[in-house]
């Protein structure tokens, strides 16, 4: 690429933008306001969901960076580092955002909304998934590439 070239789009780092819980982590369920530090806990039994553990390498491996975009809040940071270091995701991390306090109590969609209108100020990014549908309309809506988690997860064997 010249660098005339690089002077346009094309030139740009690129960014994906991860969810976490359902999407690279088998979803904990039960969180509530009240229990949530025993809910930090529980997201260490969390298994990982092997074909979005893949798609992060391959995605680094074509040359994107990961941005990685949770609802868990602020108290969860240490659990999520653990966890993404033991299914072997976190040398592909190069940003990592939890809930700050302020946002506690926000429908996920909306969180997810106020952080990528923060976050699209420093990173191009280009692609989003996820496995919520509000967050995936959401981010849609924005003129992303959407990529919906689910499709990890659903068995796609067929009848015979
Ligand atoms: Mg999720």
């Amino acid at each position: 690429m010249n660098n005339k070239e690089d002077k346009g789009t094309m030139g740009k780092q690129k960014w994906i933008l991860w969810d976490i819980d359902g999407t690279v982590v088998t979803a904990t369920p039960g969180w509530a306001p009240e229990r949530t530090m025993a809910w930090n806990d529980e997201t260490l039994d969390a298994g990982p969901i092997e074909g979005a553990v893949c798609l992060v390498i391959a995605f680094s491996l074509m040359g994107y960076k990961n941005i990685f975009l949770t609802a868990r809040d602020v108290t969860c940071k240490k659990n999520t580092v653990k966890k993404l270091k033991e299914i072997g995701v976190w040398p592909y991390v190069d940003a990592l955002y939890h809930r700050p306090m302020r946002y506690s109590g926000i429908a996920s969609h909306k969180y997810k909304h106020t952080m990528y209108t923060m976050l699209k100020k420093t990173f191009n990014i280009t692609h989003a998934i996820d496995d919520e549908d509000k967050n995936l309309a959401m981010f849609a809506d924005q003129g992303l590439c959407v990529i919906n988690a689910n499709v990890f997860t659903t068995n796609n064997e067929g009848g015979e």
